[in-house]
């Protein structure tokens, strides 16, 4: 099938590379001319474990290509996906639905045969019927379905998400486009990952709903953590202990300093919003947004009492700024709020990540960037790791705490045990794990 995708961003730059590695012939159109100038020469703009050998053997062969000029890709495909941005309005948390309609409009005039749209992006219900209309006011006779495919891959481990899901949602509401659709990911079909065919309505809020619970079961056993560490309780073997039960399940029971990321923030804020707007407030997603948002500037408050009270004048080292490991993605990370709550207490701010120091230079002022771990925790009073990448799960933690001034160590992942951070001579502090600080 020929593929035309608009925004190629993490979702679009992985939908594309996939698809064409399924044996369709993917164009990934952005407006962005560095980056599409970048993909053309087989550079990648972003950091995602597999994604580079993909994009560059599915160019070689042909099937993959990347473009500014959204004309003649669309009149040539019979599906496009719009993969663009949805953030949230600064003004009121709302999805901001302008990339889309200016996509759309940009689609409505380039379109020739009966064209499927699919939108990819993250959008609120009733986005599709609205696309329509505007297809249909730039486009009378245009031959057209409109469909909703949300995402729900991961950052970090976005190839295999995309190729092994646990489902495939597709909203559709003609038969010509369940058609399309089912020929597109026929290959994952093959691989007995479930497509389920449901409304278009019924898919834009399956989306928000799977993001707000994932979101809300976090922050649930982040205020099980804060009882169980005034309680003497463990978090980890209360996770354990209720994860098993196969109602519940043990994935995103890990507690934290709190979720970040480009989507459960400002996902949770779009489905507030639209459930407001609907006359049915979504009162627990409302409380487990409020919960997460407090939580970042909460774990600043609980480093600054591990060092004594006062970060004054202290130099604070902190490993993994990224909201979660394998990606470079800092895009609303916890470290940022932890950070700022640190220097805004006084606190000179040293930090280390494998790959996202780079955006978060554009994020985070007064910070003395690092070129590994242990650089960067010279004769710091405090190491605070905020990002469980694999590289910190095994560190020399005697040559660290060597080249420390002060033996201090926050694990806000809980990616060591007490026995061994104290064995190697550190004051310990850890997430819902016993009465600690
Ligand atoms: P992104 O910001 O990484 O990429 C969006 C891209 O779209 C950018 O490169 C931008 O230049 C381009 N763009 C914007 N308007 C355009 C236009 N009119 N024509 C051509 N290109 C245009 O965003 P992302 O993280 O890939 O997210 C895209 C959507 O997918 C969002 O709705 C998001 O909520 C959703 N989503 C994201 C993830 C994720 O993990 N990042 C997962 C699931 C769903």
């Amino acid at each position: 099938m020929r593929i035309a995708i608009i925004g190629s961003g993490y979702v679009g730059l992985v939908s594309g590379a996939c698809l064409a590695d399924f044996g369709h012939n993917v164009v990934c159109i952005d407006r962005d001319d560095a980056k599409i100038r970048a993909l053309q020469q087989g550079e990648i703009p972003i950091f995602e474990p597999l994604l580079a050998d993909l994009v560059i053997k599915n160019q070689r062969e042909d099937r993959l290509s990347f473009s500014t000029d959204l004309g003649p890709a669309v009149a040539e495909a019979e599906v496009v996906f719009i993969a663009v941005g949805t953030p949230a309005r600064q003004r009121d948390g709302q999805a901001d639905l302008s990339y889309v309609h200016a996509a759309v409009r940009d689609i409505a005039m380039s379109m020739s045969g009966y064209t499927v749209v699919v939108v990819k992006s993250t959008v609120p219900v009733g986005t599709g019927d609205g696309i329509e209309r505007l297809i249909r006011e730039v486009r009378p006779q245009a031959d057209v379905s409109v469909a909703s495919n949300p995402e729900f891959l991961r950052e970090g481990a976005a190839i295999g998400d995309f190729k092994r899901p646990d489902r495939i949602v597709i909203g559709v509401e003609d038969d010509r486009a369940r058609q399309v659709m089912s020929e597109v990911y026929r290959p994952l079909f093959l691989n007995t990952s479930p497509i389920v065919v449901m409304s278009r309505r019924s898919a834009e809020v399956t989306k928000y709903a799977a993001n707000a619970f994932l979101a809300t079961k976090i922050a649930f056993i982040n205020e099980v953590a804060d009882l169980c560490e005034q309680a003497g309780a463990d978090v980890q073997e209360v996770a354990h202990g209720i994860g098993l039960d196969k109602r519940i399940g043990g994935k995103f029971l890990h507690a934290g300093p709190g979720f970040g990321g480009s989507c459960f923030p400002k996902d949770m804020q779009a489905m507030i919003k639209m459930a407001q707007d609907h006359g049915t407030p979504l009162r627990i997603v409302e409380t487990a947004a409020a919960v997460n948002d407090q939580r970042k500037r909460v774990m600043a408050r609980k480093i600054i009492r591990a060092c004594g009270g006062s970060v004054r004048h202290r130099t604070i080292a902190v490993l993994g700024l990224t909201f979660k490991p394998n990606t470079d993605d800092m895009r609303d990370s916890p470290a940022i709020a932890i950070i700022t709550g640190l220097q805004d207490a006084g606190a000179r701010i040293r930090a280390y990540d494998p790959e996202g120091m780079d955006q978060a230079r554009t994020v985070l002022d007064d910070v003395a960037y690092c070129g590994d771990a242990y650089t960067c925790v010279e004769d710091a009073d405090a190491l605070v790791i905020v990002t469980e990448w694999d590289m910190f799960r095994a560190l020399d933690l005697d040559k660290i705490r060597g080249l420390m001034r002060r033996p201090v160590l926050v694990d806000l992942r809980n990616i060591y045990g007490a026995a061994e951070a104290t064995k190697a001579g550190f004051a310990y502090v850890s997430v819902g794990r016993g009465r600690q600080v």
